[in-house]
């Protein structure tokens, strides 16, 4: 008989906030992450700000990187993301990359390849985005995301990278 116990996979979510006290929209969603059922937080990368990658009338971003284990399938985790984006009143509207109370970006889970109409995983923007790859490089510089190269040579093809990315700590 096959076990029923499920197996726990580590996952790394992108935060971003600039919207209403962005350092505290960020603490408080890490919080929030820390209550996901069936997962255990592991640790969040330092803290950083961010020129917006949208439209550039908009204040900076904060960014970070956050590591957990999870027993949850990606699309209930995505769905645990979505929930906390709502409770931190996250309000959607038609502009792309436009400013946001929170923004939850789960950017790989494990070893898994996703490419439906509700998740792509490892997530598009890992790989073209500083913001996301430096907070990744803090907490897990050997991480290997399906698909993409090592994070030496990710990080090596966005030195150009035209988002002034400045670490807070
Ligand atoms: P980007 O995804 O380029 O960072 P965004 O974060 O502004 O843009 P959202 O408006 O937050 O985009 O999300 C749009 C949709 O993306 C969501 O409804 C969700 O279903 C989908 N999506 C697909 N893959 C992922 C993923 N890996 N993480 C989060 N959302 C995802
Ligand atoms: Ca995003
Ligand atoms: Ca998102």
């Amino acid at each position: 008989m096959r076990s029923k116990r499920k197996i726990w996979k580590p996952a790394y979510i992108g935060l971003g906030s600039n919207l209403n006290e962005p350092l505290q929209q960020i603490t408080m969603a890490i919080e929030n992450i820390k209550k996901i059922p069936n997962s255990c937080y592991i640790l969040s990368s330092k803290l950083y700000d961010s020129s917006p990658m949208g439209p550039p009338d908009q204040p900076n971003f904060i960014n970070a990187v956050v590591a957990i284990v999870t027993q949850l399938k990606p699309h209930g985790l995505l769905l645990e993301l979505q929930k906390i984006e709502h409770k931190q009143k996250r309000i959607r509207n038609e502009l792309k990359w436009g400013p946001r109370t929170i923004d939850l970006d789960l950017l790989c889970q494990g070893q898994e390849i996703i490419e439906d109409d509700i998740l792509t995983l490892p997530h598009p923007g890992i790989c073209k985005r500083n913001f996301v790859l430096l907070p990744l490089m803090d907490i897990s510089p050997d991480i290997m995301i399906p698909r993409l190269s090592n994070m030496v040579d990710l990080l090596k093809k966005i030195e150009n990278n035209p988002i002034r990315l400045k670490c807070l700590e």
